[in-house]
Parts: structure tokens; sequence; C-alpha cells
């Protein structure tokens, strides 16, 4: 088994841990500041193994190279000459070994063109590693692909098993509930959602990890092909939307706007 540990970085970030359980052993996921990273090895004895990396944006990558100084690592990413440090680089389909577990890649462009996913398909315990491409209640923003390559994108995470556990790196998870609200107000579970996401921010918790099943009854940017937010989104622009990439990139039109 993996234990997922989130380490708070920046104002809303989460660099996710992972320690095989009952070992020191462990590896982080988009390290932007290597400060935090260091603080929780050290207290809790782990030893760093490896580095993943989803995209290029410096708030994932800034505190590579100090972990490097520390520990020189793998360091697993995208194809993507910006990104410094990388010692192999992955592209769909791929697979690596890290904490004697089997992660696959998953090419998601949106966000960023080079954005990439890592993906654990074991029954017993799915996990996704989604970087900035998916967030719950959310999607990221288009900064380099469009509307249809994220669409793409998603789609892969919606063929996962739903059980998965998906670990995005923004805590936005609030925000975009009051977005994902507007967007469907008759949806029930996005109501029970939100109250329980208000109560753990209360209690100083995180909302993530979240899960597939989770993300396919409430997050809009999943939800596409769904009757209810087709006719909303439609109503909005005043368009007749039908086409789920159509549906998908008024969604995220509203969102910047939003
Ligand atoms: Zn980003």
């Amino acid at each position: 088994m993996l234990s997922v540990i989130p380490i708070p970085a920046f104002n809303d970030n989460y660099i996710w841990l992972l320690q095989r359980t009952e070992t020191n052993r462990a590896v982080v996921v988009d390290p932007g500041q290597a400060e935090p990273v260091l603080a929780y090895l050290q207290a809790h004895g782990l030893t760093l193994e490896a580095i993943l990396v989803t995209h290029h944006h410096h708030d994932h990558v800034g505190g590579i190279e100090e972990l490097l100084a520390n520990t020189p690592v793998p360091v697993f990413g995208p194809v993507n000459p910006a990104i410094k440090n990388i010692s192999q680089t992955l592209s769909e389909g791929d697979e690596i070994q890290v904490l004697d577990e089997t992660l696959r890649v998953l090419e998601v462009p949106g966000h960023t063109l080079d954005h990439i996913a890592y993906v654990t398909d074991k029954p017993e315990q799915p996990l996704l590693f989604c970087g900035d491409s998916l967030f719950s209640a959310g999607c990221g923003r288009l900064f380099e692909g469009t509307a249809e390559q994220m669409y793409h994108s998603l789609q892969k995470y919606t063929a996962l098993s739903p059980k998965t556990d998906i670990f995005a790196t923004h805590e936005y998870t609030l925000a975009n509930l009051d977005f994902a609200i507007a967007v469907e107000p008759e949806n029930q579970a996005l109501r029970d959602y939100q109250k329980k996401c208000l109560q753990l921010r209360e209690d100083g918790e995180p909302t993530l990890p979240t899960t597939l099943k989770q993300e396919l009854a409430i997050n809009p940017f999943l939800r596409s092909s769904e009757a209810s937010l087709k006719r909303n989104v439609s109503s909005h622009f005043a368009l007749p939307l039908a086409d789920p990439v159509d549906v998908f990139r008024h969604t995220r039109l509203w969102k910047d706007k939003f």
C-alpha cells in the first residue's frame, strides 16, 4: 500500500507525498517548493526516492533543484526541455516503477501542452495524480491548449475506475463549488458535497483527495453530456449547444468570467 500525504505549499498548493506504508521510502509529486518537503522528510525520517512532475509551471517545479542538491534522485516528467533536471521524460502509455508500484502515464494537454498525469490501476487502491488538469468541482484553465484537447484529456480520467482517488494540486474546491452550483442549481449532490467541504475547511482539513465517483456527480467539467448541464449552459449563452465538446468549451468560458 501507499500512503499519500498532502504537504501544503504557497497559498493553496498541495505537494503530494507518497510513502510506501511501513517503510521510510517516499516520492513527491510537483514540488513547487523544497522547504516544506525537506521539513516533512526530516520530521518523519523519510528518504526521498524520486520526484514526479506533471507540467512546467513554476509552482510545480520550483523546488526540484534544491531537493536534488540535498538528495540526487530520478526526476520523471513530460517531454519539455524548459523543465530543468528531468532525468526521464515520459509519454502516453509509459510505465514507471516507484516505491514498488507501477504508475502509468497519460498525456492530458489543455492547461498546458506538456501536461501529463500518473495513474495506478490497482483495483484495491486506484490513484490519479492529475496536477492542474482537474480539480475538485473544476478543471485547469486553458493556458496553452484548446477546449477540445482538454475535453479529450478529461475523457481519459472518466474511463478510470470510479473508486479512483484523485490528487489534484490546488485547494480550489469551495470556489469551484460556487460556480458548479450556479451552473447546476438543481443538483442536490452538489449541495451535499458543498456542506461536507465547508465543514472540512472549517476544521482546517483539505477537501482532497476526491474520488472519480464524486466528481462525476458534481464536476461540471466532467458532465458535458448530462442533459441538465447542456440545458443550463445553452440557456446561459442563449445558444443551442448539443455537442459535449461545445458544452465543455462554453462551461469553461462561463467559469473564466465567473
Ligand atoms: Zn499549472
